[in-house]
């Protein structure tokens, strides 16, 4: 897989579309388009269902490059492929083309885990299903943010499991995730999105209202909360890492060029040959070099099964979250007027930056649970 050419076309429009989607709050769909059109929608989806059977690293390096183009089409990208991941490793038995319809991009995933009740704590769904005739469940969720609300052709719902179902496994909450079809009844996109950045992601709230076969289960009842964790958190933490890598990325670009073009005719050069602007800019580059170790250290950790990967898989989206904020910060102070003043796309990448770390699991809470790792504690 020649993964550059591949990602060529989608970075041309990503690129092309950006300040569009980021002014006008668009879905961006073109860019999307050009994913699915290169087959990069089934990147980590197993060649036998029809993907590309690609890895952490190729995830890392497909990501970051979207985010530097466009950091709304990279999480819209990132939700697919973490909720392609968690159907490949627990296909709904009643859903068979499921996994290879998003590995061709027929339909576009997305999880709708988050509820007001439990807020970031996404692990932790207040909404409680029922068991309906048997062999259904009644599903009756408020979720507040969901990536791709009203654009994405699948949904991944968590709920509480049905009292009535034993849990397969004893899980310090009873979760099911069940997939549901946007033009399912009951799917309502439940407000607007406007954010601060990321704002083509469509991230509104939506509510889920409706009875589900439970053949459309990923898993046994009650087995949520393992997939969660085991599926979803480390693609989600590494993928999540791999946009602020590219937003950080972006914006060390940015500042280099700009820095190195501005000149202060009076004196005869550059805001580069000044001494404090050269200090910050080392201070953004090594800390983007560091976090881009760590970012592929993860990678290869998860890649490998390597032991150290539970507790990487925690770190490195902290770590990426956090350094994307400084250093885009840094790209916007050496920039001066020019970035605050649009003039530069700095500022967007300074504004998407902020998503990262307020993304659940939250920056805070992940250095919360590396602590308890380190000192062993149990994380739940
Ligand atoms: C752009 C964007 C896209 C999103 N997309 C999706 C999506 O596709 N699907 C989805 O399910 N959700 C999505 N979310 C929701 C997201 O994952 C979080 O659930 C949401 O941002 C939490 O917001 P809140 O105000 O409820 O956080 P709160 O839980 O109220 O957190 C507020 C603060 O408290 C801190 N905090 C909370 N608990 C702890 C703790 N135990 N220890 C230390 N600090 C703690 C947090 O770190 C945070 O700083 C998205 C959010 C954004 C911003």
């Amino acid at each position: 897989m020649d993964l550059d050419a591949l990602l060529a076309p989608v970075l041309a429009t990503a690129r092309a579309h950006a300040a569009e989607v980021d002014a006008e709050g668009a879905f961006p769909r073109h860019a999307i388009d050009d994913l699915r059109d290169g087959g990069l929608l089934g990147l980590t989806v197993p060649v036998e269902a029809g993907g590309l059977g690609a890895g952490p690293h190729e995830l890392v390096t497909a990501l970051s490059a979207v985010a530097q183009a466009c950091g709304s089409t990279a999480m819209v990208y990132l939700m697919h492929v973490v909720a392609a991941g968690t159907v490949a490793a627990a296909p709904p038995p009643g859903r068979p083309a499921l996994l290879r319809q998003l590995a061709t991009g027929e339909k576009l995933a997305t999880l709708a885990f988050s509820e007001p009740g439990s807020r970031s704590h996404f692990w932790a769904p207040t909404s409680q299903a029922q068991t309906d005739n048997g062999d259904r469940t009644r599903l009756k969720s408020r979720k507040s943010f969901v990536t791709s609300a009203g654009s994405a052709g699948v949904y991944l719902v968590s709920t509480l499991t049905s009292p009535e179902l034993a849990p397969a496994a004893e899980a310090p909450v009873p979760v099911d995730v069940f997939a549901v079809d946007g033009d399912t009844d009951g799917v309502v996109v439940a407000g607007t999105f406007r954010g601060l950045g990321l704002r083509g992601n469509a991230s509104a709230p939506m509510t889920f209202d409706l009875t589900a076969p439970d053949t459309d289960r990923l898993g046994q009842p009650g087995s949520g909360f393992g997939l969660m964790m085991e599926a979803v958190m480390p693609w989600f933490n590494l993928g999540n890492a791999a946009v602020s890598l590219g937003l950080a990325q972006a914006a060390v670009d940015g500042a280099v060029a700009h820095t190195s073009g501005a000149r202060l005719q009076h004196l005869g050069e550059t805001l580069a040959q000044l001494p404090t602007i050269r200090a910050q800019l080392a201070r953004a580059g090594l800390e983007l070099e560091t976090t881009r170790s760590y970012v592929y250290t993860t990678a290869t950790s998860i890649a490998t099964a390597d032991p150290a990967a539970q507790r990487q898989v925690l770190g490195v989206k902290a770590v990426a979250n956090d350094a994307a904020l400084r250093i885009t910060d840094i790209a916007m102070r050496v920039c001066g007027g020019a970035a605050f003043s649009e003039h530069l796309p700095l500022e967007r990448h300074f504004r998407d930056a902020r998503a990262g770390g307020i993304m659940a699991p939250t920056a805070d809470v992940l250095y919360d649970y590396y602590a308890k790792v380190l000192t062993g504690q149990p994380l739940f």
